[in-house]
């Protein structure tokens, strides 16, 4: 947004576009001083009610504000999601491991995945391609060291971070030492600006499908969080997702068909595997639509 250079004289336009910056801003000065996220994140969304920002630069300034209390466990690929290469794997096999999993950096673990010993990255297998006995050379010789996280680290320090070490992803820990997952740039990015897709990525799996206000089609991924915005209200300490809170409340991995009935509302396991629930059903555990 363009302002008038000083010396300039007003035009009516430039007056209403600094009265509006000049409102926005000086409500945001005024609370910034008094460190109270609950009251900016109210300013910006009256700022956004009332025009004063673009719909899509409001939703950015919230989500950046929602991005001071996220842990990397709260963004990461789960370790069962973690594409790797285990070491002891020659160059040409491991190139197609790598081509396989469409991602352009993966971890090389020993023995476990519990246990990752460094991150190849999928622009230098390109050179070894062409180097004489690639199929003598072993994966080990060309990954680089791993850079660890604790999975309850902050995002916004793991983005200094990433910044400061020229690094683009990280392996997060468990507290015993455990993978449980990685994380890397494009992942705190999305919470800023939301998904991005890139030529690689396959079509996005739809997490919450709503059919009508009162029933949905659940991902076993889901986030509680989300689903609270909808009026779905499941908390819990323990776990992030509807799957995870289902398998919880069952005591077992629930089986296709299985049914529950939760604060109100009715869910139905549609789809699940012998892990992990795939898809839920839900609707008003009143519901006579059906
Ligand atoms: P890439 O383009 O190599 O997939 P990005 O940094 O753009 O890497 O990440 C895109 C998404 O893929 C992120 O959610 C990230 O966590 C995930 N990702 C990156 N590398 C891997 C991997 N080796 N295994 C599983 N998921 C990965």
């Amino acid at each position: 947004m363009m302002l008038p250079l000083a010396g300039q004289p007003l035009t009516k336009e430039s007056r209403l576009v600094q009265d509006s910056e000049r409102s926005l801003w000086s409500r945001l000065a005024a609370l910034f001083t008094r460190h109270d996220d609950e009251s900016l994140e109210k300013a910006i969304l009256e700022a956004r009610a009332e025009g004063e920002v673009a719909a899509d630069e409001g939703s950015m300034l919230l989500r950046i504000l929602r991005l001071d209390e996220m842990q990397v466990s709260d963004i990461m690929t789960p370790r069962t999601d973690c594409r790797c290469v285990p070491a002891g794997t020659p160059l040409p096999e491991a190139t197609r491991l790598v081509i396989a999993s469409g991602h352009s950096r993966i971890p090389v673990y020993r023995e476990t995945r519990d246990n990752i010993v460094g991150v190849v990255y999928a622009k230098d297998l390109l050179h070894t391609l062409v180097a004489p006995k690639a199929d003598q050379i072993l994966i080990e010789h060309i990954m680089h060291p791993p850079f660890f996280v604790p999975e309850t680290k902050m995002v916004l320090e793991l983005l200094q971070e990433f910044r400061s070490r020229k690094q683009h992803l990280a392996v997060a820990l468990d507290e015993y030492g455990g993978t449980s997952g990685l994380v890397t740039i494009e992942d705190v990015l999305e919470e800023i600006v939301g998904d991005i897709e890139d030529e690689h990525d396959a079509p996005q799996e739809e997490y919450i499908k709503v059919l009508d206000a009162k029933h949905f089609e659940l991902s076993g991924r889901a986030d509680l969080e989300d689903l609270a915005e909808l009026g779905i209200a499941l908390a819990s300490d323990e776990v992030d997702t509807i799957g995870g809170y289902l398998s919880l409340t069952a005591g077992h991995v629930p089986l296709t068909g299985e049914e529950f009935v939760l604060n109100g509302w009715k869910f139905k396991v549609l789809e699940a595997g012998a892990k992990a629930i795939h898809r839920i059903g839900v609707e008003p555990a009143d519901d006579r639509s059906a």
